[in-house]
């Protein structure tokens, strides 16, 4: 469950029952074969208890709670009554979209360029102090790259780091083998990143 207000995911933690978390402190993204409608993705999460849990989300929580809240009611001042704002945020979200202006984005390393995205295709995220190293499978040529990028860059709908870090590897991420060899990897944060420019 996605909270628009706080920006946050609900997920059930054993020592602390209910626990909500960003999007920066998603771990692995897996989507479980057979759920097409909806989709639906297991997650791993870094926990404020210090360990790590799983918990499922679905396609729309992940790639368009965010942008629509999904019940979140607003004051209107001119009726004076707590109204749905989620079709307007998502009219407000597509025309920016439209304008060119993605929610999401990430640099491509093999195809060296930035590309739109949205958080369904992120598929792992190592913990940093300021920065993130992030994983994405991209949409376009379905390689994965890892970018290193800011908190806010991942939590914040439409703010997107100017400059990203690139690491310059083609990674093959292959579910069942690779997963947890390459999140040690990325955790280790040895890797070498270069800057690209995301925006223009
Ligand atoms: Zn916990
Ligand atoms: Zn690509």
């Amino acid at each position: 469950m996605y909270d628009q207000l706080t920006g946050r995911y609900t997920f059930a933690c054993p020592a602390r029952g209910e626990v909500r978390v960003t999007l920066s402190r998603f771990r692995i993204l897996e989507r479980l074969p057979g759920s097409v409608h909806p989709a639906v993705f297991k997650v791993t999460f870094a926990c404020d208890c210090d360990a790590e849990h799983e918990g499922l989300v679905t396609h729309e929580e992940l790639d368009w709670a965010p942008l629509a809240g999904s019940e979140l009611a607003f004051l209107n001042l001119m009726t004076a009554r707590l109204e749905p704002a989620g079709a307007d945020l998502l009219d407000l979200a597509a025309g920016r979209i439209r304008a060119g202006v993605w929610p999401w984005s990430f640099f491509c390393y093999p195809e060296e360029r930035p590309r739109p995205v949205t958080p369904s295709a992120f598929r792992v995220l190592s913990g940093g102090e300021r920065e993130l190293g992030l994983a994405v499978e991209c949409p376009g040529c379905s390689q994965t790259s890892v970018n290193v990028v800011s908190e806010e860059h991942v939590d914040v709908p439409f703010y997107n780091d100017r400059r990203v870090g690139v690491v310059e590897h083609v990674f093959a991420l292959d579910r069942e083998r690779a997963l947890s060899a390459f999140r040690d990897e990325l955790d280790s944060g040895t890797f070498d990143a270069i800057r690209r420019d995301l925006a223009a």
